[in-house]
This record gives C-alpha cells, sequence and structure tokens, in this order.
C-alpha cells in the first residue's frame, strides 16, 4: 500500500497510509469504527478507487475493478449471498464466474463445516454460518492473500476460536493474511504483525509484540 487515500466529498476516510503485509504471517489491521479499515480494504480488492496512492501486489499494481478469487480472497462485511440461493449454488455461482472447477465448491464447504446445510437456502442461516459461507467464498480461489474485515463481529465464543484458529493455519501455510478488528484484545490473540489506523491516518506499523511492550 502505497501513499493510499479515499475521500469522500469533504471526509477524508483514508488520508496517506502506507504499510506492507507480507505473507506467512497474519497481520492485524486495528482502529475504532469509522477509522477507514473497510476503505482501505476495498481499495486493496480493487472494489474502490483510491483518490490517491496504488496498491501493489508482489509488486504489481493491483486492477482498478474486480478481484480474479485467484489472487485475493475476502471476508468483506457487506457482501451478502442472495438469500433464495442454497450455500452450494451461491458458491457453484461464484465459481463459474471466476473459472474454479466445482469439485474445489465442495472442497470448500467441507473446509468450513458448511457441507451438511450445503442444500439450504442462506436467508435460514444463522450469522455464524454466513460468515462461514463468507470464508468458504474467499478460500474458494486458493489465492495466496486473504483479507477479512471484522470476522468475529457478532460470533459465538465458539465461531470467534474457530475463525482464530483457521487465520493462523492459513498464514502457518505462508499466506499474507491481513485481518481487521476495533479490539485490541481480539488483534493481541490472532496477529503477529500490527498497523493501527485512527481517522484515517496511520498510527502504527509493528510488530505484536513491540506493539505490546510499548503500550
Ligand atoms: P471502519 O471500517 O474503520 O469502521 P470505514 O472505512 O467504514 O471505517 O469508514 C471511514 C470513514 O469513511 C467514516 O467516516 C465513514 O463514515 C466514511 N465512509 C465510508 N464509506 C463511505 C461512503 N460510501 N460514502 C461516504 N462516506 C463513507
Ligand atoms: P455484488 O453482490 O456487489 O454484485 P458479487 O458478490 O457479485 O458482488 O462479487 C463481485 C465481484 O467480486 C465478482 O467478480 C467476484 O468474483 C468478486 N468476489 C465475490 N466474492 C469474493 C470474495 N469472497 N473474495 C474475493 N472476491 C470476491
Amino acid at each position: 500500500m502505497c501513499n493510499l487515500s479515499k475521500r469522500y466529498g469533504r471526509i477524508r476516510a483514508v488520508d496517506d497510509v502506507s504499510f506492507t503485509v507480507r505473507p506467512g504471517q497474519v497481520t492485524g489491521f486495528l482502529g475504532p469504527n469509522g477509522a477507514g479499515k473497510s476503505t482501505t480494504m476495498r481499495m486493496m480488492l480493487g472494489l474502490d478507487r483510491p483518490s490517491a496512492g496504488r496498491v501493489l501486489i508482489d509488486g504489481v499494481r493491483y486492477p482498478e475493478q474486480g478481484t480474479p478469487l485467484r489472487r485475493v480472497g475476502a471476508l468483506l462485511e457487506a457482501r451478502s449471498a442472495h438469500p433464495g440461493r442454497s450455500a452450494y449454488h451461491h458458491l457453484l455461482w461464484l465459481a463459474q464466474s471466476n473459472g474454479i472447477g466445482r469439485s474445489r465448491v465442495a472442497e470448500v464447504l467441507t473446509l468450513v463445516g458448511l457441507a451438511s446445510v450445503a442444500r439450504r437456502r442462506v436467508g435460514g442461516f444463522s450469522l455464524g454460518m454466513v460468515q462461514r459461507l463468507g470464508i468458504a467464498a474467499a478460500l474458494l480461489g486458493d489465492p495466496p492473500v486473504l483479507l477479512f474485515d471484522e470476522p468475529v463481529n457478532g460470533l459465538d465464543p465458539e465461531g470467534i476460536r474457530w475463525i482464530r484458529e483457521l487465520m493462523r493455519g492459513l498464514a502457518a501455510q505462508g499466506r499474507t493474511v491481513f485481518v481487521s478488528s476495533h479490539l485490541m484484545s481480539e488483534m493481541a490473540l490472532t496477529a503477529d504483525h500490527l498497523v493501527v489506523i485512527g481517522r484515517g491516518r496511520l498510527l502504527a506499523d509493528t510488530g505484536m509484540r513491540e506493539f505490546v511492550e510499548a503500550n
């Protein structure tokens, strides 16, 4: 991320923010509500166009629109599946529009623990199940880079633990994991590295241990 900025009219949602997210680690993105986390992640995904600055992935400037699921997978707060569709059909549709084979759909459904409810309508899913479905979508293309926006919000302790272990496991496989939260306590349990944002400005970019020792 280089000198990334986003304005909405007079609001500076993200103001000249630069940081690097490394593979093989969980990088936490900490900041209070309204700090600019979602806006930053949407720009990293190419869903929002930066007012200034750029996003580089593996040294390559990221496309401004759309994201091949094979390169970056994401769980975003606002992204939801069609309530009338089954979990299976939602993922199949995503897979087909991204050139991913249908065998991978069954694989990710098992991975997130939704295999037994795959034929049920998404509209009847609990929040935890919706969250798992979002994670299945993020993992569909087996991407090296994963973005999770507030993944534990509203989940029960078991769901929170499951997501934490999933993120640790993905990083242990050498993937790049970038996860936002407004809770320092959550970040302390999950992240190796911490990027802190407040009112659109970068406040810290540091190893977790250094951050804890300094604060
Ligand atoms: P966070 O994810 O850290 O809670 P956001 O990135 O959602 O923060 O929001 C950062 C700031 O940008 C807030 O002041 C928010 O109100 C504003 N904002 C976000 N999206 C929009 C939008 N589409 N239009 C106008 N303002 C926006
Ligand atoms: P919308 O509901 O706004 O139309 P879609 O769910 O259709 O959004 O997705 C828009 C684009 O985002 C598609 O090209 C799709 O490949 C991509 N996309 C969808 N889900 C994910 C995800 N979890 N991670 C990364 N990209 C995704």
